[in-house]
């Protein structure tokens, strides 16, 4: 017997091996194995077996990683459809769809050296430096390999037996079963009996779920048509409910069906959501009864040990339910019956590297090829998941109400242009909202504040020669942050410190400005507006570890802050009965931006913020600072109206062709020599201007007429008879121009805009394009299919 493997080093080929007698019955398609390779050893993933090969003198295969396969078949065909669609070689999405622990198991994991974080009891022992900075490493991580840590740490062995000598950390030969929640107590939630809304949408997933047992959708093994997986006869539904509608109770309860019917089920939460509160709540439904099962968590702020424990939990089958950020769709559940994407509009659901997967489209294409229903959940869904329910795709559930007819929050919208007039610029609080909070501390109610922007100012100015500091890594201004007086670029992380006068050489004026605000000034300013009350600010600058984020939370909860205040961080996911009133400082911040989703994302965050308030018995009062207040993306957030906004919303996009009148691809060129990088970008368009060569010559365009299903695309071959590229007719290609931010990193970038309906077809050409594409020497080009960012 042979097997195919996909080596993990890029070569985006498979190659046969021969295996030896003593592996036979061992060797499975997804089992990872270490093979030859030249002179080398490498690891790879078996696609398939076969009897015979094509090609004369296999190497055998030297083992079999792990007691099981790691890679299931149908994990496996997922990654195949991820190469495909987001073309990237088949070895990279492979090697995105097992976490970095589980992969690497095969360098004797088990019997390596770990080094534990002991809890300190008592008080802490006084430290030499160095051990101290080692015991932070350690106690940051919790858990670490003794060879990373000796890496990180550039220390020695020795160093950390002393650590362990004095008790602070222990040094074992294996994993524990680490439950990265254990030390919370959970209590048992029954399930709650369902209004009738509620009770209509989850009629609706279960009758789904019961046409998939059928045998419904099921897709046959090894057929591979990414398109047609697309266009599903409808087992997606997308649940838009106002936060507080009880959408998260439908999960459960659906959950529960699909455990009934012996499958499992994967639930996604953007990671910023992804709190001990959420998790909880899953956990005590299912921590008791009949139903009862492990649930798993994976997500990027687990340690090593514990990411590779929840997995195997889930590949064993003791845990039926994970819960878990954008790769969690990869979770081994077996058999799956139901997927929840939450917060389905939420763009980190998009990974910024390669493989540039979405995890809420390849959750549908999963549920497709698995028979599985999917749930798409959100109080603001993407202009593409409802685009997709008015075209029959998806199955359109509503839960227009707050769960026991709690009203939505009242939202005022300031006129900051008036609030501005008279005074020396604007203020940061209105006088509307200085005394909206003003009430709230009175009556010991509490206050959410929202900026969108860390750090104090966002740009230092010299007011004699216009100077302005900028990163000299990226096109960006440089933020002030004022507690360690530096300047830092929130892009690349480079730091300088504040100068005394201005770094024009032929200036050096003393007389330096500061504009544009960050949560740091709010906290400042708002400090000495109300010295009396207690004011958290919750960022990435202040929220390093994930024990400060639970101890912020937890204060605001048991009511030991009045006044919290954050960026996005704070908008999501949360429910605090006791908040009364929001406050957004400045509403159109990202209205302005070169992307044409800035008005839909300017209209979610809105409304997601909102949605904090009013949560508990007292009605919620929002206020919405705002310098163009007669924005569409404002007026609509305003009314809590999303049909109206997506119905705006739609026209622009189809004038303009944006998703999801069509698909983006977008072709980024970058390198540290504009000039090459630019000329690169110019050869890449002309090769790409071939795609539509002839089109006129055809003349028969389908204009103003959308093309029945992707469907018809993909069957379609990518050469036609006669050997001539098949031609995109509704292609259009747009650059090269230099990105929105056109330095970054020191790197120079140009990027060209690709837009068509049948984008499967036209990653494929794309993958054949880029592949056979000679690139100047420091050039380098990124595909990214359906990108979420455009800067
Ligand atoms: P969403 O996920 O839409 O924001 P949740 O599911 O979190 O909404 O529900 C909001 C609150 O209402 C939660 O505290 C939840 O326990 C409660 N809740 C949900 N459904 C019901 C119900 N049918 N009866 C009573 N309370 C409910
Ligand atoms: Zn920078």
């Amino acid at each position: 017997m042979i097997a195919h493997v996909s080596l993990e080093i890029a070569l985006r080929k498979e190659f046969d091996y021969f295996i030896p007698p003593e592996l036979e019955g061992k060797v499975d398609v997804g089992s990872r194995v270490q093979v030859p390779f030249g002179a080398r050893k490498v690891l790879g993933v078996v696609t398939a077996v076969a009897e015979e090969s094509a090609h004369a003198k296999l190497k055998p295969i030297i083992k079999v990683i792990g007691a099981q396969t790691l890679v299931t078949p149908k994990v496996l065909q997922l990654a195949r459809w991820i190469a495909e669609y987001y073309c990237c070689a088949p070895e990279i999405a492979l090697k995105a769809v097992l976490p970095e622990a589980v992969r690497k198991e095969e360098d004797g994991w088990r019997e390596r050296l770990f080094v534990r974080a002991l809890p300190v009891s008592g008080e802490f022992p006084k430290l030499p430096k160095r051990q101290l900075e080692v015991w932070h490493i350690i106690e940051e991580r919790r858990e670490i390999l003794l060879n990373d840590l000796l890496e990180l740490a550039e220390t020695t062995a020795s160093t950390v037996r002393r650590l362990e000598d004095r008790g602070l950390v222990s040094v074992v030969n294996e994993v524990s079963e680490r439950d990265p929640y254990a030390h919370e107590h959970i209590l048992p939630s029954p399930p709650l009996v369902l209004n009738e809304r509620q009770a209509a949408a989850l009629e609706a997933i279960k009758r789904a779920m019961a046409a998939n047992e059928d045998g419904g959708t099921k897709m046959e093994d090894g057929k591979r048509e990414p398109s047609s997986i697309l266009h599903p006869p409808s087992s997606t539904f997308l649940l838009h409910g106002v936060t507080g509608s009880g959408k998260t109770e439908i999960y459960l309860q659906a959950i529960a069906h699909a455990l009934e019917q012996g499958k499992g089920a994967i639930v996604l939460v953007p990671e910023i959501a992804l709190t001990p509160q959420t998790v909880e709540r899953f956990k005590a439904r299912f921590s008791s009864g009949k139903l009862q099962t492990l649930v798993a968590v994976l997500h990027s702020h687990l340690s090593a040990g514990e990411r590779h424990d929840e997995w195997h939990k889930i590949r064993q089958s003791r845990a039926r339910i994970v819960i878990g950020a954008r790769s969690a769709i990869f979770a081994p559940v077996e058999p799956l019956g139901l997927v929840v994407v939450d917060e389905e509009h939420e763009h980190t659901y998009k990974q910024e590297e390669a493989p540039r997967y979405h995890a809420r489209d390849v959750a549908i294409v999963r549920g497709q090829m698995e028979g599985a229903v999917v749930v798409l959940g959100s109080a603001t869904p993407s202009l593409e998941s409802y685009h997709n329910c008015k075209k029959g795709k998806y199955a359109l559930l509503e839960l227009p109400e707050r769960v026991d007819d709690q009203k939505m929050p009242y939202v005022r919208i300031v006129d900051m242009r008036q609030a501005a007039r008279g005074g020396k610029g604007p203020p940061i609080f209105s006088p509307q909202l200085k005394e909206a909070i003003t009430q709230r501390l009175e009556r010991g109610e509490q206050t959410i504040l929202f900026l969108n922007r860390r750090g104090y100012s966002t740009a230092l100015e010299c007011t004699q020669c216009g100077y302005v500091a900028n990163c000299p890594n990226c096109s960006l201004t440089l933020t002030y942050h004022r507690p360690e007086q530096k300047l830092r670029c929130h892009l690349c992380g480079y730091v300088e410190a504040v100068p005394a006068v201005c770094s024009n050489e032929k200036c050096k004026n003393p007389q330096i400005r500061y504009s544009g605000l960050g949560t740091q000034k709010v906290e400042d300013v708002l400090g000495k507006l109300f010295p009396k009350a207690r004011v958290r600010r919750m960022d990435a600058d202040v929220m390093k570890r994930k024990e400060d984020y639970r101890k912020v939370l937890g204060d605001f909860r048991t009511g030991k802050i009045d006044i919290l205040i954050g960026t996005q961080m704070i908008a999501k996911g949360l429910h605090f009965p006791n908040v009364t009133l929001v406050g957004i400082i400045f509403a159109d911040m990202a209205l302005h931006q070169p992307d044409f989703r800035a008005g839909e994302r300017t209209f979610q965050l809105l409304t997601q913020v909102a949605g904090r308030a009013g949560r508990g018995d007292v009605e919620g009062e929002v206020f919405v600072q705002a310098f163009t207040p007669f924005h569409p993306a404002i007026q609509f957030a305003r009314r809590h109206d999303f049909v109206g906004f997506y119905e705006q919303e739609i026209e622009f996009r189809e004038q303009l062709k944006y998703p999801p009148a069509a698909r983006v691809a977008l072709l980024t060129l970058k390198g540290r020599n504009e000039e090459k990088v630019k000329f690169s970008a110019e050869h890449v368009r002309r090769e790409l201007d071939k795609l539509v060569e002839g089109n006129k010559k055809v003349g028969r365009r389908v204009s103003g007429h959308e093309s029945p299903e992707l469907a018809l695309d993909i069957k379609s071959p990518i050469l036609s008879s006669t050997g001539s590229p098949a031609l995109f007719r509704d292609l259009i290609i747009a650059g090269p121009a230099p990105a929105p931010l056109l330095r970054a990193e020191t790197f120079y970038r140009y990027q060209l805009m690709l837009r068509t309906r049948a984008m499967s077809r036209l990653s494929q050409s794309l993958a054949r394009i880029t592949t056979g594409l000679m690139l100047p020497e420091g050039v380098t080009l990124t595909v990214d299919i359906d990108p979420v960012s455009l800067s």
